[in-house]
């Protein structure tokens, strides 16, 4: 890459965020946030913009079979694998403007930055808009960036339908038209990516507590889900002594102390939640014969989520106020550690800007979950107010989403000068 000391410092901030409120008013609902669902009209005409702004800056636009959108400046070795930045561009039903969305207008501030300064690079650089990151319409989410990483078949997406009987496959059909109308190429494969980096708003508040305008993310915690039944016998509240009871409730509540306790072992990054709970026959004068209970058990490291499925597994076995219980894993999701180079490349850039700015796990779900399996990535974040997401308040303070994107231009300065001959055998 051509020298150039302060790529951040050329980055226009005030056309960034102008790029913002333009995609904020793609979907836009009234008084404030916006709804784009996975390919419908709104979400196409999102991605439609990008490849618009892609074509003004003099970057060729393409779209792969998932209705996935690249924007691509050339590098002067068009061999190498390009460097990937980007996110999503659909939302939450009633959502925000800035999950997702906030990403790919950084990429392309990115790639605007690059245009205007003259910049040369030996890489192609390449923003990317993954299709159906939220899973609202079509569930599971992140269809986009699992199918690219090989991680999830089309087959399984493509069946997928909305709560019309819709299938994936139909809305796609009128997204790839939209795309190939608006002139960007189709690929037949995915252009293997040298490294991938996403900026997403925390969706949490310890930024915003912090007062830390941008940060480094590590990685993303694992998830299990259960969900536990407790048996006991069902009798009447009034006549049945204490001594001849089983309890469903009592059960349940013993056991769920137990699984607490368990869970207090280890560290304080580690997530315990009972988000349903439900008794039955569910009258008010008769003893439960049955408790049913979820968990939703988060954190960043696989063997802590290991131990605690031992500990949960052993603790079913028991006994509970004279019920029996069992527990069945119904979803686990291994968390990921993004690539320790490639954090030490943003650690350095978030540093730069930001001295003060912890380091974060994230606590939900990105595509960079999937692109971690495929090539080396990495995560930044920056503070949304109070920790709203998924909903119309949705808010990020200009100031601070600057930063965050001149964190990114710095990051993606230093991949272009100092990486650009490493992987070169990976396209
Ligand atoms: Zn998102």
């Amino acid at each position: 890459m051509q020298a150039s000391t302060s790529l951040a410092s050329a980055v226009d901030g005030q056309r960034f965020w102008k790029d913002l409120e333009a995609q904020a008013q793609i979907g836009a609902l009234s008084p404030r946030g916006l709804q784009r669902l996975a390919l419908d009209d709104q979400d196409n005409l999102a991605r439609a913009w990008l490849i618009e702004q892609g074509d003004a800056l003099g970057c060729s636009a393409h779209y792969d079979a998932m209705g996935n959108v690249f924007l691509r400046r050339e590098g002067l070795d068009p061999t190498l694998a390009p460097l990937l930045i980007g996110s999503h561009l659909d939302s939450q039903p009633n959502g925000g403007a800035y999950d997702g969305t906030l990403g790919v207008v950084a990429g392309l501030a990115v790639l605007r930055t690059l245009v205007e300064q003259g910049i040369t690079h030996a890489r192609p650089v390449e923003v990317v808009s993954w299709t159906n990151e939220e899973g609202a319409r079509f569930a599971p989410g992140a269809s986009g960036s699992a199918w690219f990483t090989g991680r999830r078949d089309a087959e399984m997406i493509l069946t997928a339908q909305d709560d019309d009987g819709l299938t994936f496959k139909a809305a796609l059909a009128d997204c790839l038209t939209l795309l190939e109308a608006h002139g960007a190429h189709f690929r037949t494969e995915p252009v293997m990516p040298h490294a991938f980096l996403e900026l997403h708003i925390e969706q949490g508040p310890v930024l915003e507590e912090q007062g830390a305008p941008v940060c480094v993310v590590t990685g993303i915690q694992g998830v299990n889900w259960y969900e536990v039944e407790v048996h006991g016998q069902a009798n009447h509240a009034g006549t049945t002594p204490e001594a001849m009871r089983c309890d469903a409730f009592m059960g349940a509540h013993a056991m769920v102390g137990a699984l607490k306790a368990a869970v207090a072992e280890h560290d304080d990054q580690v997530r315990f939640t009972i988000g349903k709970f439900t008794v039955s026959p569910s009258s008010v004068n008769t003893i439960p014969n049955q408790a049913r209970f979820t968990i939703d058990l988060r954190h960043p490291d696989a063997a802590v989520l290991e131990a605690l499925d031992a500990a949960f597994q052993q603790l079913a076995q028991r006994e509970w106020s004279g019920c029996t219980a069992q527990l069945k894993a119904t979803s686990q999701v291994a968390p990921v550690a993004f690539d320790d180079t490639l954090v030490s490349v943003l650690d350095e850039a978030v540093q730069a800007h930001c001295p003060k700015a912890p380091r974060l796990v994230s606590g939900a779900f990105h595509d960079a979950i999937h692109l971690a399996h495929l090539c080396p990535t990495a995560m930044l974040f920056t503070p949304c107010r109070a920790g709203i997401s998924h909903h119309p308040d949705e808010h990020i303070e200009r100031a601070d989403a600057e930063v965050a994107v001149r964190t990114l231009t710095h990051a993606v300065e230093q991949l272009l000068i100092t990486r650009s001959h490493e992987n070169d055998a990976d396209n």
